[in-house]
């Protein structure tokens, strides 16, 4: 295999990008991208210049979760090479192979081809300066990950999960992946999703509809910091449904928990 280490180091990729973040989860359908689009909207209202690359390449859900799903990055020559200028919607710069092929095309994208699509979201994307990318990762461990860490330096990964046993289960197995000595990606953090429900006419009761802590104590036993416990709210996943974050309106507490879970990774 590669020298990681190296190619880490020497990585020529994404130079004017502060701080590299892949956002992963253990299995899919725990909140991976609502998670990646909320804080990175937490983010950009702290004042900070955001962009995200939505790598899940199988499933990509960035476009239709910023309601940019009919936008077309604009691609231009330079020096004989394509250049992709990524969209930019609510402020935010992103990337997504969702943008590249038609909405319901059967494209199945094979372990290399995909892989080499991501590398062309760091190499030939005009990202400019910014304080923070975000990756969406595909679910699980892949060829997509080890392209990842092989391809940028990574600042640090974040693992989003719900408190139930089925989802904590593979959370030890992505950390593990991380934490191997050849690709040593420093773990920022857990985000415990869908901790949580508080019906609106019972504002003071919680329903542990997942299971309770589970994410906090996973957090505990890895010795990783716990970036937040985020509820189940509707709004949450109608932001999602209708491409407008719910992190652009300010509901207490929707916006108190990802904005706690953007202080606690800046
Ligand atoms: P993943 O990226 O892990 O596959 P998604 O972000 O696509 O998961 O979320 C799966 C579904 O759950 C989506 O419909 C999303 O709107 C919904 N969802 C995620 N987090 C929450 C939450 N905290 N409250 C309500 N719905 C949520």
């Amino acid at each position: 295999t590669a020298d990681v280490t190296s190619i880490r180091n020497n990585a020529p990729v994404l130079a004017g990008v502060k701080n590299i973040i892949a956002i992963s989860s253990g299995k899919g359908g725990v909140g991976k991208s609502t998670v990646t689009v909320n804080l990175a909207m937490a983010l950009k209202k702290s004042g900070a210049k955001v962009g995200i690359i939505d790598a899940d390449i199988s499933g990509p859900s960035i476009p239709i979760m910023f309601g940019a799903e009919n936008m077309q990055p604009l691609i231009t020559q330079k020096d004989g090479k394509n250049m992709i200028t990524p969209i930019m919607q609510y402020g935010i710069k992103m990337i997504s192979i969702g943008f590249l092929t038609p909405a319901d095309s059967a494209v199945v994208w094979r372990g290399p081809m995909a892989s080499q699509a991501l590398r062309q979201f760091f190499g030939d994307v005009d990202w400019g300066d910014l304080d923070y990318i975000l990756i969406d990762l595909p679910p699980g461990t892949s060829d997509i990950h080890l392209t990842l860490v092989q391809t940028v330096p990574l600042t640090g990964a974040v693992v989003v999960t719900t408190p139930q046993k089925v989802a904590l289960a593979d959370v030890t197995k992505g950390i593990s992946m991380f934490r191997q000595q050849q690709i040593n990606v420093p773990i920022l953090g857990i985000v415990e999703n869908m901790a949580y429900f508080t019906p609106a006419e019972l504002p003071d009761n919680k329903y542990y509809l997942f299971g309770k802590d589970g994410g906090k104590e996973m957090a505990e036993r890895l010795n990783v910091p716990l970036l937040g416990q985020i509820p189940i709210v509707q709004s949450i996943r109608e932001g999602g449904d209708d491409g407008r974050p719910v992190m652009m309106d300010d509901e207490p507490i929707v916006s108190e928990a990802f904005k706690n879970a953007a202080e606690a990774l800046a």
